[in-house]
Parts: structure tokens; sequence; C-alpha cells
């Protein structure tokens, strides 16, 4: 093909082969936690390809690689225009892949304030163990960051949009600082999916995924990919098959399954994203929306400068208490209540309770978690069902 394909044809086509094993369609789940030779001539051929070149033409054991993960990898690795994708069985098991990889006793690490909650107590309660020093610095805040770097930094990680405030980063600014400094920069796109994002082309080093969210898209697997350039994922590569954090095969198949709906499904949930959070903003009893696609947001000019549109996350205040927020949430016919996001199904989560029930109020309040703070992730339904329950529920509040 001579131009470049799109994100919808990479979804279903990219790095899959065309003749498949028995000429079928989908690609096969090699179920095999071992690879036979033909003879030791193949085998003693095997291992010195495998001393001279990183990536043999074929597997070995499990914990390695497997066909079904690769094809899945290749997939990955084209949506974000990236030239290799690694994937694993969890998106923490990306993360702290990333940070083992990169850091050692006396380097240091740059966090953003608001990352995901189980990055920063990995940080703190594993990774300071070992002797690695790490900086939070304000969320949206790149002077603080680049004001934070040291000698021995080796690696700055934030998230884009982060969660629960959808704060942005400007990608491009934060690749320049990481190239002056010479600081690995990584960004965990959760939120954004390579359909409204691809820091890659900002500058960025390396890009990871909780692929249990939009990329998987059914809420039915766990799943976690790193994706990169210029041979930066080969020691994480290496590094999996020590950690062991693989992703079973099954597994696997479910996230190339999700992944060739992956355009339709995120162009949906902008669309059931914007049109809830002009919604509510509209609405007398919510306080505040956070959602990069309305003006009002902080960083709404650096997302829509480098996003193609704002995802299907919404967090909002409503006008009232926790027991008034969870009057709310439990009047909701359509959305379950639940953590997690990205999935066809909406869900719904009172912040504080899901995700800091055991945080103490004055931590809450530093982070600006009120009670009454929710956070709706809109799924693939119809936009005037969701915006129909909505009402609906917030009709409850008034008496
Ligand atoms: C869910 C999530 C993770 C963790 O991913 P798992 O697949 O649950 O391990 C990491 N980062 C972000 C932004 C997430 O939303």
């Amino acid at each position: 093909m001579s131009h470049p394909q799109g994100p919808s044809t990479q979804s279903v086509h990219a790095g899959e082969q065309r003749a498949k094993a028995h000429d079928s369609i989908t690609p096969p789940i090699v179920q095999s936690s071992t690879y036979t030779f033909r003879d030791t001539a193949a085998l003693v051929g095997y291992m010195e390809e495998r001393m001279f070149w990183d990536a043999p033409q074929r597997e070995e054991y499990g914990r390695y690689g497997n066909p079904t993960v690769r094809a899945v990898e290749a997939r990955l690795a084209a949506l974000e225009g990236g030239d290799d994708a690694v994937l694993v069985a969890s998106g923490m098991a990306a993360i702290t892949g990333v940070l083992w990889v990169f850091l050692g006793a006396g380097s240091h690490l740059i966090l953003t304030g608001d990352s995901y909650r189980r990055t920063r107590d990995f940080v703190h309660g594993f990774l300071a163990r070992y002797g690695v020093e790490t900086t939070i610095t304000p969320p949206g805040d790149l002077e603080a960051v680049e004001a934070a770097i040291r000698p021995t930094t080796r690696l700055i990680l934030s998230e884009s949009p982060t969660n629960p405030f959808m704060r942005c980063l400007d990608l491009g600014r934060l690749g320049e600082i990481g190239r002056q400094r010479r600081v690995r920069t990584a960004i965990d796109s959760t939120f954004a999916t390579p359909l409204n994002l691809r820091p890659l082309e900002h500058g960025i080093d390396l890009v990871i995924h909780s692929a249990t969210k939009y990329l998987a898209g059914h809420n039915d697997v766990l799943a976690g990919v790193v994706i990169g350039r210029d041979g930066l994922t080969a020691p994480l590569r290496q590094i999996q098959g020590v950690l062991g954090s693989v992703i079973d095969a099954q597994a696997a198949y479910l996230v190339g399954r999700g992944l060739k709906t992956l355009a339709l499904r995120v162009e949906r949930q902008n669309a059931n994203g914007l049109a809830v959070a002009c919604f509510l903003e509209e609405h007398p009893l919510v306080r505040r929306v956070w959602y990069p696609g309305l003006p009002s947001h902080p960083e709404h000019a650096i997302a829509a400068s480098q996003m193609a549109g704002f995802g299907g996350v919404v967090t909002f205040e409503i006008d009232g208490d926790s027991t008034a927020a969870s009057r709310f949430v439990d009047a909701l016919r359509l959305p379950y209540i639940g953590p997690s996001l990205g999935g066809v199904e909406s869900l719904v989560e009172q912040v504080a309770l899901v995700s800091y029930f055991d945080a103490d109020p004055d931590k809450l309040a530093v982070l600006g978690i009120s009670p009454s703070l929710i956070r709706l992730s809109c799924g693939i339904e119809d936009t005037a069902d969701l915006l129909a329950d909505l009402e609906q529920a917030l009709g409850t509040l008034g008496g």
C-alpha cells in the first residue's frame, strides 16, 4: 500500500499475516508453553541465532514469546506509530516493568502528582527500598518537572489525560525537555487511546497503556502494553522473561479481538463524553465538570492542539454532600457502579469511595477530591439514552 493506513484500517489489519493457519480469518490462539525442535542441529542453530540477534524467527518457551501475543503487539505498535510493542499481563505490569528497566540504586525518577495511585504506591513502597529517589511534581506543571531534573534523573513518567481531573500535559514540550536534558520520557496514555493521541509523534520515548481499558474495550480481560521506538523496548522484553508477568495467549487474543473495533468504539465514546460533559456543565445541580473537550477545562487549549478527540471519561462534582452523590449514583440505571473505564458498558464511581476509601480526608482535600466527586466512563450506549438517564438521576436530587 502506497499511502499510510488510517487507524481504523490499522486496528483491523496491521501486523496480521494475510495467510493464517488453516486459512482461518482469525489469528490462531497458540496455546503452548513450550516450542519444540526437529533435531539437535535445529536447536543449536536457534541458540546461535539468539546469541547474535535479538529477535529470532521462532519461539522457544512461553515466557519469552508467543505467536498470538506477537501478532497483537505488531498491531499495537502500528497504531501508536512505534517500532515495537511489549504486551504484558496488566497495565501495572507494564508500568512496573518500565520502572524496573530504567531505574536503579542512586537514580532519580520524576512523577506527576496525579499519576495512577498504584504507580505511586509502587514507587514509594518498593522502588524507595531499592535506593531509587522520586520527586513528585504538581499536575500539569512542566516548569516544575524541568526544575526537578538532577544529574541522576533517568525517567520522567506522567499521564495525559490524568485521572480523575483529566489534566493534559504539553507532550511536545515534555519530549523536548527530555531530549535536551537526556532524560527518558514515558506517558501512560490509557485515557487517550492511540485514536485520540499518539505521544511518540510528539517526541515522547515510551507509551504505556492499561489495555484492560479502551484497547481491549469489553471489560473482560486484563492486559498492559509498552510501545516505543529505536530499540527502547528491547530491555523491557528481556526483563519480561525474568519477571514473568507475561500475558496468556487467550487473554492476548481477547485484546486483539477488542482492538478490531477500537476506532468505532472510541468514536462513539468521544461523542458520548463530549455530549455528557456539555449536558452536565449546563445542569444547575452540577457544581463543576472536568473534561478536556470543554473550553472551561484548564488544559483545553493543549488538549485541542494534540488530541483528535477527548475520550469517554467525564469527572464532575454534584451540588451536595457525599450522601447526595451516592443517591445520584444509585439512581442511574445504565452505568454500572464499579472501577475501571473504557469498556463498552458505561461505569460510574464516586471517586472518594472507589479509589480512596482508605485515604484520610485531609489527604483527599489536598488532591482536590471532594466526597461528591463522580467519575463517569461513557460506554458505547446511545448518547440520548445516557443523557436521559443522567437527567432522571439528577432529578431525584431536587427534593
Ligand atoms: C487501570 C489503569 C492502570 C492499571 O492497569 P491494570 O490493567 O488495571 O493493571 C494504569 N494506569 C491507568 C491510567 C489506568 O487507568
